[in-house]
Parts: C-alpha cells; structure tokens; sequence
C-alpha cells in the first residue's frame, strides 16, 4: 500500500453521495447515467478544466456564491485551452441555478466540468467533442469543522508548483490537479493537514487546492497571480473585504520563512473557505491558533454568505423554489 492508516484520507466525509440529475450538454440525465467512454481524450491526455462553487443554505433559500466569476474563469479556462464552448455565460448560470433547484438542495457544492470527449484518439484534440457536464452534492467543511476555528498543520511540500511557461496557472484545469495531488498525498502521509507549493523561483505560490495570506503586524500579504496560483474567487472575496474593514492588503512575492515568523497564516477557497494555519513545518505560526484577523474576516464572510449579513456586492445568486423553469427532457 502507498498510504498509511493514519495519513487522514479514508474519512466518511469525502464520500459522494448522489443526487438525481446531473446537466449534460444542455439536458438533465440521471446521476448514474453520466458516464464517460475510458478512451475519451480527456482520460488520457488531462484534457479537461473544471470549476467548484458552493451553494448555502441562506434565511430566504439557497443561494449560490459568486456564481458569474466563477463561470467566468471556466469561460477564461476553455479560452486559454482553445476549448469553445457553446453556451454563454448567462445559460450556464441558469442551468446551474436549475441544477440545484431539480436536485431540491438547500446547499451543497457544483462542480463543473467542461471535457474532450470520445471520437479520435492522439495528443491534438482533434475533433473530439467538447461535452459538459455539471452536477452537485451535499458537501461539508473540507478541512474539518473544527479546522475553520482551531487552524490546520502544513508543511512546505517537496514538489514546486507549476511553472509558468509549463502549465498555466490561471487556468483551473484537470491537469493540474496533478501537481496539487502530490502536494497533497505528500503532506498528508507525512502527518500534515496539507501543502504549501513554493512557485518555480521558490517563492510562496499557494495550497494545493487553496490560496494562501500572511499577516504580519497587522498587514496581510498574498502572492501575486504570477507567482503560480489559481485567480481564487476567496482570495479575491478577502481581498474586497479585507479593504471594506481597512486591513491593510498587498499581493507580492512572499519568501517561505515570512511563512515562520508570520502572526497570522490562513488558506481561502471555495472548499476551505477561511480556513487557518496554526503551524507550518512544525513551526507555530502566531499565538498557534486563530488569530483576530483571520477571525475578523471569516465573520464578515461568513456573515454574508449565511444571508446575515447584506449581500453588497451581489455576491448570492438565489435558487428560486417552486418548479423548474427548464424542461426537463
Ligand atoms: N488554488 C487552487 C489550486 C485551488 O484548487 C483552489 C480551489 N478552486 C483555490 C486556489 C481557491 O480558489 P477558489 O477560491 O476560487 O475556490
């Protein structure tokens, strides 16, 4: 075996559990029917790019954060991949809202998933077809639930993150999953919550499925889109609301040991949330626990995606209850 019992991973928590429809090309098709040939290009070659939204529960219904950004990156992955996709961005929000709403989910997380399909088979994608899918399941806090107060261990991995002119960054594209799989595995197996990829200069770039911020005398620190990271729809969310409370932000470079002597670290993303960092390579970071500005965002952040508190930015895109309003075929 490659993995050790104690390397976290068989938890409960990660099982999917199905839903009834799943949006394939235009159309609903049953969750168990959304299969896909094993000689699909994309099996072979990564050739697929995909998104992870989450929808939350909120007092007037469900309600799905920043929607339309993050179709948008999807729309800037198949453009950077030469992907053409044949939906705009208008249709592919309705029949994500109309995904949630067949599926009767008051929250729960959408994945996306834009892929080359079956038909020739060789590295150029041919004429392969482009064939989405999206569906989505109930999901909980993927750090832990008590990873959001009590702050998580990583270490730096042994893998680099992706380097520039290899594998685009800015894309959200299966492939580099790949990458963030050995950051992940790696920490994992050696006790770690996870991994922080430094970037091809050895500069901080980001988890391996999460953006990263540094506080330091009350100034938060984030590494700049060239330094490898995903364009994280958090980490832009932070960024907004770090300036609306008047913390002090800069994206720059950040030297690994800024990480060490740091009063605050904490990772965003749309599955980690807000999550903080507690120790890195073993090295307590701050007061070794949540620290007040990581607190004070996760309040303004969770305030407005619980619907608590106003959604100023139109960041909740609701499901309407009732019937669906596309046909199901
Ligand atoms: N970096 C990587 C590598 C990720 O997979 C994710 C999750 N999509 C993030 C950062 C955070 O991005 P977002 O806030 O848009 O979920």
């Amino acid at each position: 075996f490659f993995f050790q019992a104690e390397d976290g991973i068989r938890d409960n928590t990660r099982m999917l559990t199905p839903t009834e429809k799943i949006w394939f090309n235009g159309r609903f098709i049953p969750w168990e029917e959304a299969r896909i040939h094993v000689l699909s290009h994309v099996v072979s070659y990564g050739s697929s790019i995909f998104e992870g939204i989450r929808c939350y529960a909120t007092p007037s219904g469900p309600a799905i954060f920043r929607l339309r950004e993050h179709i948008r990156r999807m729309v800037d992955s198949s453009k950077i991949y030469r992907m053409e996709l044949p939906y705009s961005i208008d249709q592919l929000a309705e029949a994500m809202v109309e995904l949630v709403r067949v599926n009767k989910l008051q929250s729960c997380y959408i994945r996306p998933i834009v892929l080359r399909g079956y038909g020739e088979m060789g590295v150029h994608p041919g004429a392969n077809p482009i064939d989405i899918y999206v569906a989505c399941w109930e999901w909980g806090k993927y750090l832990g639930e008590e990873a959001l107060a009590e702050g998580v261990d990583v270490c730096i991995s042994s893998w680099a993150r992706l380097a520039p002119n290899t594998l685009p960054a800015l894309a959200k594209a299966g492939g580099n999953y790949l990458n963030s799989q050995l950051i992940r595995m790696e920490a994992n197996l050696n006790g770690y919550a996870e991994g922080i990829g430094l970037d091809e200069a050895g500069f901080v770039s980001e988890g391996s499925g999460e953006n990263i911020f540094v506080v330091r005398d009350g100034k938060i620190h984030t590494p700049p889109l060239g330094a490898s990271v995903l364009p994280g729809i958090t980490r832009d969310t932070v960024i907004r609301l770090a300036g609306d409370l008047g913390i002090p932000l800069v994206e720059t470079l950040i030297p690994r040991e800024m990480l060490y002597i740091a009063d605050e670290v904490f990772f965003t993303g749309t599955a980690a949330e807000i999550s903080p960092v507690r120790s890195v390579d073993r090295i307590v970071v701050g007061a070794g626990r949540r620290g007040p500005i990581t607190e004070r965002l996760q309040k303004e952040f969770f305030g407005v995606i619980d619907g608590l508190k106003p959604d100023r930015y139109g960041w909740l895109t609701p499901v309407p209850a009732g019937q669906p309003a596309m046909a199901e075929k």
